[in-house]
């Protein structure tokens, strides 16, 4: 199976260069990876109904013979229509069609087909709208329906996975050894990725399902298990404590939840011959930075260097500025490293690293180059860490010898998932926000209600204030939902036609989004139209309303990140969710917002409504397609999953026995794009 990771798309009749690129956007560049691209859900096309016993208003099989000739009409909006009428012992249903006038020709009178809809019951009358038809001799099954994107059907990507599937060897190396796969009663690989894709019975899609989850928990929890087995000793330890004085030149007093922080950490690093591997978990303008600083604090004070790192230049700026702010009065030098530091100032700073000269370095993924040599780095910093993989925190790890190691996350994980996403990671919590802070009055309003809502914020604006509009998607392929690129447009050519309005999202260049994002951060700008990428730590104070279209797509979790980024200074601010969702669960779900402002009792509402999943971020752990693995069964996997990576590690702790090669081959997959939550 390993060896259809190496093969590229190519192989497959018919994929061309077009069809390449397309799968390309996906992720998917091999065979291998196509095989692992799910199905969304299936169609049943393996029950055929009687007209009679047919259901109706859902997707549904019947088999039966043209019984009129086809008739065409023009319809009050000018389309062309085609009807026709088909028969079976039991009743007569309704067929229409609309220009598809080469119909007559197939659907003769008297001949037989299988009619593949939905039917309607309208005045009694059964009507079935432009159903798909087969010849009654085609095969039945159940019909996989995969997300299609622009470019590309899913029966096309059907046809491809079908190829697919006929490439694979007869008999299949089994990643999860056979114990295990007794153990939780799984069945084989063999068995799953035909039966994921191809099912022959409704039951095996649950079984199929069940194994993939538990085959990417797994190679996950060996990923990090692994990870945290390597050597941890280490030679820089705090001799002395200052963070009495670092206190002093704080400009206003720490909470207690940043003492304990600090206290927590600091303990760790004075122990001997053992590096510090913390998460600090801390909800939006909690004030992790501040624990930061008074590490690199200690560090330089103890004669060591410290490396924080951050995902964007924005971030890395805004760090970097209230560090020497702070440090103003100190003898400790700070210098900040990315890709537009002119060269002759990096060659400076690289120069004065190397020498220690430098006590504190904030960077972007800059940091990470090769001529960046440290003398003396005692701890290495990550910063919004669900940006970074694990490789490159390991390549910061690298440039020191053991450095100790915070890792900070704006996400607040219930307690229960950390402990299984971290494994052995000390965890240190701040679950107090800084005293005077104004909680962000939320609402939940119908879209109906937008123009007030708009009328609102645009007074907001006329007070000299800023705020972001977000909406949920960019691809133009979902059929409901507007795109942000057209949602733009509408917003500039009509609501805000008059207001200085900037599109933000995830596919834009790096330097596009960084010359918006400033744009934004110096006033340039008042209404920031985008998807969630505003959700990663941008920190602009005078940003006061947040609007989120579409809000019930979003879980509670991201829904309070985005809340996050509003609130940021004394100014009142206001979050307005918008939807038309008339389902209660995701209605009680928005509601649970207004009144309820703690990040981590949120994560906790969420982990109970809608599964793991959220946290383990659907596309990027390839969950993708296994359904919506609710709360309980994802957590038992979960747990099976851990104690299956430790009973493998404990036998291999490198994962270097052929047994394991494939499992190694994922778990190496993953650290190469592999993003914890
Ligand atoms: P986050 O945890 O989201 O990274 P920051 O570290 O950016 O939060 O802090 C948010 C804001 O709160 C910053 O402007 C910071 O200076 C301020 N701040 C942090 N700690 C305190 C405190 N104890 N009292 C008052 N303001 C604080
Ligand atoms: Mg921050």
């Amino acid at each position: 199976m390993a060896s259809l990771f190496s093969k590229d798309l190519d192989k497959l009749r018919g994929i061309g260069k077009n069809y390449k690129e397309i799968f390309l956007k996906l992720g998917i560049e091999t065979v291998g990876d196509l095989l692992y691209f799910f199905p969304r859900t299936y169609q049943d096309l393996s029950n055929v109904f009687s007209i009679k016993d047919a259901p109706t208003d859902v997707l549904c099989l019947v088999r039966a013979k043209v019984c009129s000739d086809v008739i065409e009409l023009k319809t009050s909006s000018g389309r062309i229509m085609q009807k026709v009428k088909v028969c079976d012992k039991s009743s007569i249903l309704n067929l229409s069609f609309f220009g598809s006038s080469f119909i007559s020709k197939v659907l003769k009178n008297n001949a037989e087909f299988l009619f593949f809809g939905k039917i309607k019951n309208i005045f009694g009358n059964l009507v079935m709208v432009s159903p798909e038809y087969f010849k009654p001799t085609v095969p039945l099954y159940l019909r996989p329906v995969y997300n299609q994107t622009a470019g590309i059907t899913s029966k096309r990507i059907e046809a491809f996975m079908k190829q697919s599937l006929d490439l694979l060897p007869k008999t299949i190396g089994e990643p999860i050894p056979i114990t295990i796969r007794e153990t939780f009663n799984l069945t084989s690989l063999g068995f799953a990725i035909k039966n994921i894709h191809f099912p022959q019975k409704t039951a095996n899609i649950t079984s199929s399902r069940r194994y993939f989850a538990f085959e990417q928990m797994l190679t996950f929890q060996l990923k990090i298990t692994k990870f945290l087995l390597k050597n941890k000793k280490n030679n820089f330890v705090i001799e002395n404590d200052f963070t009495s004085k670092f206190f002093k030149i704080l400009p206003f007093n720490p909470t207690n939840a940043q003492k304990r922080c600090i206290d927590e950490s600091l303990n760790d690093m004075k122990i001997k011959n053992f590096s510090m591997r913390r998460l600090l978990q801390g909800d939006v303008g909690s004030g992790k930075t501040v624990v930061a600083l008074a590490l690199c604090y200690n560090t330089a004070k103890n004669g060591f260097q410290s490396a924080i790192m951050v995902p964007t230049e924005i971030l890395a700026k805004q760090h970097f500025v209230f560090f020497r702010k702070i440090l103003s009065k100190e003898n400790i030098s700070v210098e900040m490293l990315t890709r537009s530091t002119a060269a002759k100032a990096k060659k400076e700073i690289l120069d004065r690293l190397k020498n220690c000269e430098i006590d504190i370095l904030v960077g972007t993924h800059a940091m990470l180059s090769d001529k960046v040599i440290f003398k003396k780095l005692g701890i290495v910093i990550t910063d919004e860490q669900h940006r970074f993989g694990v490789l490159q925190r390991e390549k910061l790890l690298d440039k020191g010898e053991n450095p100790h190691m915070l890792i900070m996350s704006a996400t607040p994980i219930p307690r229960t998932l950390a402990l299984v996403f971290y494994g052995d990671l000390s965890i240190s919590r701040l679950d107090e926000l800084p005293a005077g802070r104004q909680k962000v009055d939320t609402f939940l309003i119908r879209s109906k209600k937008r123009k007030d809502a708009f009328n609102f914020v645009k007074n907001l604006i006329k007070n000299g204030h800023q705020g972001y509009i977000v909406c949920p998607l960019i691809e133009e392929d979902d059929t409901d939902l507007i795109s942000v690129n057209e949602y733009f447009k509408i917003l500039k050519n009509e609501a805000f036609s008059e207001y200085n309005i900037a599109l933000l999202h995830g596919k834009m260049r790096e330097s596009q989004k960084n010359d918006v994002m400033n744009k934004f951060y110096l006033g340039g700008i008042d209404v920031l139209i985008s998807t969630t990428v505003v959700e990663v730590g941008v920190d602009v104070p005078n940003a006061v309303f947040i609007v989120v279209e579409n809000s019930e797509r979003f879980g509670l979790s991201t829904l309070h990140q985005l809340r996050g980024r509003v609130g940021r200074a004394d100014v009142k601010s206001y979050c307005i969710l918008v939807s038309d969702t008339q389902n209660e669960t995701s209605l009680k779900r928005l509601k649970t917002l207004k009144n309820i402002f703690d990040g981590f009792k949120l994560a906790d509402e969420d982990l109970k409504s809608r599964g793991p999943g959220e946290f383990l971020g659907t596309r990027q752990h390839g969950f993708s397609g296994l359904g919506a693995i609710n709360f309980c069964d994802g957590m038992k996997i979960l747990k099976q999953a851990q104690s299956a990576a430790r009973e493998i590690l404990k036998e291999d702790p490198v994962l270097e026995k052929p047994h394991h090669r494939y499992l190694k081959f994922k778990v190496e997959n993953l650290e190469k794009s592999g993003v914890l939550p």
